[in-house]
């Protein structure tokens, strides 16, 4: 499947004076299987199963690109818990200047936001950390980004975690990513760059819309 890199959030020359942490989050439509090597991404998120020994979406486009090396490493490994993250070679991924892939486990979305329980938010009025799942997934990025941070990884790749077969909300999940993204990369001069990378505009309008709207929901929850 091809579909093109465009970057899509533009960000202003005065976001870049002030160092502003959106000026370096990049939001494309991609196979993350495929990028361009002119972006420079070195390293790339696999959001894998806890046996992470490969299965279907994403996780498997990652185990087919990187080889069967991949899959001899990994039952090494012992497996990884959800909310957590392990670093591996990127195999047959070198060849694309790809030097990690950061697997992490979501969490499998179970529908308790939408059980009608007073107080529980739907979906895009949600309060993130309402549910176990929302810290869960907050936790795949917290271990990813340390991980990242850990290898020196320059310009870091992130497909949408937990969205595919996992079920999670998008719009949902997308605050979660571009919260943590956006906290790491205040605190932090590595990643220099993360992109999300989505595997369609409809799944990019999510991260767009949790961009542009960050002012309300970011402030609404404090921190997250
Ligand atoms: P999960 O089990 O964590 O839900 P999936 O692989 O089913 O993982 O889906 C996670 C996200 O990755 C979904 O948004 C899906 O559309 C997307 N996706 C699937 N294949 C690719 C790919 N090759 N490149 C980028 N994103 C992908």
């Amino acid at each position: 499947m091809e579909l093109p890199q465009v970057p899509s959030n533009d960000s202003s020359a005065a976001d870049q004076q002030l160092n502003d942490p959106v000026a370096r989050i990049n939001v494309i439509v991609a196979d993350i299987t495929a990028l361009d090597p002119e972006i420079g991404i070195d390293a790339i998120v696999n959001a894998a199963n806890e046996s992470l020994l490969g299965g279907g979406g994403v996780d498997g486009a990652i185990h087919r690109a990187a080889g069967p090396e991949l899959l001899e490493h990994n039952r090494t490994l012992g497996g990884c818990p959800t909310g957590l993250a392990k670093r591996t070679p990127a195999f047959g991924l070198e060849k694309q200047g790809i030097r990690h892939i950061l697997h992490t486990v979501g969490p499998v979305w179970s529908g308790t936001a939408d059980t009608g329980v007073p107080g529980a938010p739907g979906d895009d009025t949600a309060k993130l950390g309402y549910t176990h799942e929302d810290n869960l997934l907050a936790s795949c990025y917290t271990q990813v980004l340390a991980l990242a941070l850990e290898h020196n990884v320059r310009h870091l790749a992130i497909p949408a975690i937990s969205t595919g077969v996992y079920r999670f909300p998008k719009p949902r999940a997308a605050r979660i990513a571009f919260g943590h993204a956006h906290g790491h990369l205040l605190r932090s001069g590595l990643p220099q760059r993360i992109t999300f990378v989505c595997f369609s505009d409809e799944d990019a309008s999510n991260y767009h819309e949790a961009i542009n709207t960050r002012g309300q929901w970011m402030m609404s929850r404090g921190r997250v």
